[in-house]
């Protein structure tokens, strides 16, 4: 058992001492996906959805990952029990094109993807303390529906929110809103949740996509189209939603106070998502 796990295409160790190839094209191109989730009692939360966005992004970044569902679920159950015990994991999964001399067309079949991954303590952030958040022109390419391992606009922006003591930054292209650097963005406004629509601008977040159903359930309004940035700083709540972090209040853009209108509905949409990650994450739910 490790505190901190790594794995590399079956082998398990201390994640501080592994070792990956040099010829991996995640380390040249960003050539691959990847896929995060919070783990809890050895369970990691929603997998069966993060497994349908992974075989998704292999699929459209044309990547001929071979292991099927339960395999490599069995892998990753590996990472996890290999950990010592914490009350929350963090794991992380990436598949890269493979192994090979830098050059920028795909390899031939002989070469096969690869598999990294590492388990990791986790803290959660309280759901009760707000982000702080920046605003930041989105310059991210057209790809953002695929989790690929190219972040480098996103790292960009979230080092700028650091740096203005703030914990994420919301994307926009002109003046609609597209999503945070890490996270998606949806904001409530006269009862109705407003969220951007899934295509080629926004990653379909997983939270994103569980925190609609729960609006649903308790009979809040959907609406998942454009909205801009004057809608959100008149947002009555404003949510950014991640596996890591689930759903929390964005408290103020570029020091500007935002949301803090709708408490109630807000609070019932947290509670709603910390009793469906807790029930999912019992014991035997694997
Ligand atoms: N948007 C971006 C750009 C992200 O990187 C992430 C998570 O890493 C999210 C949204 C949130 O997605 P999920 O809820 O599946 O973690």
């Amino acid at each position: 058992m490790w505190k901190n796990v790594g794995y590399y295409n079956g082998e398990l160790g201390a994640l501080e001492e592994m070792k990956v190839p040099m010829g991996d094209r995640a380390l040249y191109f960003g050539d691959g996906i990847y896929e995060a989730t919070c783990v809890a009692n050895r369970v990691p939360f929603a997998i069966e959805d993060h497994l349908d966005r992974m075989y998704n992004s292999l699929r459209l970044l044309e990547i001929p990952f071979r292991m099927e569902r339960a395999e490599i679920q069995a892998e990753l159950q590996k990472v996890i029990d290999a950990a010592e015990d914490s009350p929350i994991h963090f794991l992380y999964w990436q598949i890269s094109r493979g192994v090979c001399p830098r050059n920028h067309p795909f390899p031939g079949q002989e070469v096969s993807p690869t598999l990294m991954a590492y388990v990791k303590p986790h803290v959660m952030k309280p759901l009760d303390v707000p982000y702080k958040l920046i605003s930041m022109e989105d310059i991210r390419f057209k790809l953002c529906n695929i989790k690929t391992l190219n972040l480098i606009p996103s790292v960009l922006a979230n080092q700028r929110a650091v740096e203005r003591g703030c914990q994420e930054a919301v994307l926009h292209r002109g003046s609609r809103v597209t999503e945070c650097a890490h996270s998606n963005v949806s904001i409530l406004k006269d009862g109705v949740l407003r969220t951007a629509p899934t295509d080629e601008l926004i990653l379909p977040g997983i939270t994103r996509k569980h925190l609609l159903a729960l609006a649903r359930e308790h009979g809040i309004l959907v609406r998942e189209e454009p909205f801009s940035m004057t809608e959100l700083m008149n947002a009555d709540e404003v949510i950014v939603t991640s596996s890591s972090a689930l759903c929390i209040r964005g408290a103020s853009v570029d020091g500007i106070p935002v949301g803090g209108k709708d408490p109630e509905r807000l609070k019932l949409l947290q509670d709603a998502y910390w009793a469906k990650f807790q029930r999912e994450t019992q014991p035997g739910q694997a």
